[in-house]
């Protein structure tokens, strides 16, 4: 990707009202715009409390103007902060006199990238900050900070370099190979590949932990009229973990719930939502449910303990289900009402796990999450984790492949080429989480996705 020559303003507030709006510019001409804007030279950071003009006479707003010169600003260019009043009509204006001086709209995310082009945050820590913004929960919100500070990135790095070190090896013994001791055999290059894949493999099960965090686990809830799903869902969510309805850069969907569970987000979907329809808006809505569904991490089947055939009661309810949606997830039975029966559940009946519980009473709730956290194999204590992205995972795993390719090449074959060629793969893999091998698309998409301003 090309450094940009061009100078971007954005409104750095959220839109509407507010005490404060903030509108900001980065690039070469950001300085020559404020000082045609305050009519005053800005002596680098420091707040300087100044009119705005729209032109020589007319003064529009008064605020605070400050000036952050490259490279010493977040995106590393020169950064100017207009500080005013937060009306949307006012801001507005004076983001058209900025146009009229030489800016222009920055994209979503444009001074992200920007920092990033000009190597003051890596990728991770950019996605970093769009993930902090999105937090939907403490912990997430903490992770993020953790990753934005550069843990993740610290650790990928440290791990690149001894990759490096170990190719470095390799290819050295490769070069020289009428040597008298033969170096691939000597323990030492096993040695270290059995340490680089132990350091992989537990920076997997950490972003593991930080994508649950981010992203959380999707459940379906399903099951016939008056089962108990609502009350389920009031009983998951509890008094004091809120129900956030509406996650930022997500959108607004009505059969979609968030509750948490000790910090990990769950999005639920109530399939009582899903009717016949002639709407094509609601149409569209469903189909996307039905979609979310094939992608679920769990189905919750809840049925009314007091149903004397549960067998063909799952099989009727599923059946509408599998007519809809091409691969159902794996299911768990919830016999729910239980208060309301003397007789022992029929456990054993069920092809599937199965939980009973009182959704009214609070019984065996408890025991549901721990079994919705084991499913995703979520820990309670993620208080050190950083926050991570599928795409993360997705760059460790193909890392952690090539280091087992690495050492049965060298095992059983002591072919030091293609250790060296598998090392280098992994090198790549692991680079592209920070991006420093990452392609122009990959950038494009991962930085259209922030918020404008961002
Ligand atoms: P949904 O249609 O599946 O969402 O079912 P609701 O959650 O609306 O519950 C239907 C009815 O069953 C309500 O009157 C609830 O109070 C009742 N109910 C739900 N769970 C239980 C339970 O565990 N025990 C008892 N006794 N009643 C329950
Ligand atoms: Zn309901």
């Amino acid at each position: 990707m090309q450094k940009p020559s061009d100078t971007i303003v954005a409104l750095a507030t959220p839109p509407g009202r507010g005490g404060v709006g903030i509108i900001r510019l980065s690039g070469p001409d950001a300085n020559k715009i404020a000082q045609a804007i305050t009519l005053h030279e800005l002596k680098p950071r420091h707040a300087h409390y100044t009119d705005f003009h729209l032109d020589q006479e007319t003064i529009l707003d008064q605020g605070i103007a400050l000036f952050f010169p490259s490279p010493n600003s977040f995106t590393g260019e020169d950064v100017i902060e207009l500080q005013g009043h937060g009306g949307p009509v006012v801001l507005d204006m004076l983001i058209r006199r900025t146009l009229e001086l030489g800016a222009r709209i920055a994209n979503p995310g444009e001074f992200s990238e920007r920092a990033f082009l000009n190597d003051k945050i890596d990728l991770a820590q950019a996605e970093a900050i769009a993930d902090l913004i999105d937090a939907s929960s403490e912990m997430a919100a903490k992770s993020a900070i953790k990753s934005l500070q550069g843990e993740f990135s610290l650790k990928v790095t440290s791990l690149v370099e001894e990759l490096i070190q170990l190719r470095l090896y390799v290819e050295a013994a490769i070069d020289f190979p009428e040597e008298e001791i033969d170096f691939l055999s000597d323990g030492r290059v096993q040695q270290q590949l059995s340490d680089i894949t132990e350091s992989i493999d537990s920076l997997l099960s950490e972003a593991q932990q930080g994508a649950i965090l981010r992203d959380g686990m999707n459940v379906v809830l399903a099951g016939r009229p008056n089962a108990g799903k609502s009350s389920l869902l009031n009983a998951l969510a509890g008094k004091e973990s809120a129900i956030v309805t509406d996650i930022p850069g997500t959108t607004r969907d009505v059969l979609k719930e968030h509750v948490q569970i000790d910090g990990m987000p769950i999005h639920i979907i109530d399939t009582a939502g899903l009717r016949e329809s002639n709407d094509q808006v609601e149409k569209i809505g469903i189909q996307r449910a039905w979609n979310e569904i094939s992608e679920a991490d769990r189905l919750l089947l809840v049925v009314d303990s007091q149903e004397e055939d549960l067998n063909s009661l799952i099989k009727e309810v599923l059946s509408d289900l599998v007519k809809n949606v091409e691969q159902l997830p794996p299911i768990t039975v919830l016999q729910n009402k239980c208060d309301l029966v003397k007789k022992d559940p029929a456990f054993s009946e069920l092809e599937y796990p199965t939980i009973t519980l009182s959704a009214k009473l609070g019984i065996g709730v408890d025991l549901l999450k721990q079994h919705l956290k084991s499913c995703m194999g979520f820990q309670s204590n993620n208080e050190g984790v950083f926050i991570a992205r599928r795409r993360h995972i997705t760059a460790i795993e193909k890392a952690s492949s090539n280091l087992a390719n690495a050492t049965t090449q060298l095992l059983e074959f002591n072919a030091g080429e293609l250790v060296a060629e598998e090392l280098r793969l992994a090198q790549q893999a692991l680079s592209e989480i920070t991006g420093e091998f990452s392609a122009d698309d990959l950038l494009g998409r991962i930085f259209s996705s922030f918020c404008i301003g961002k």
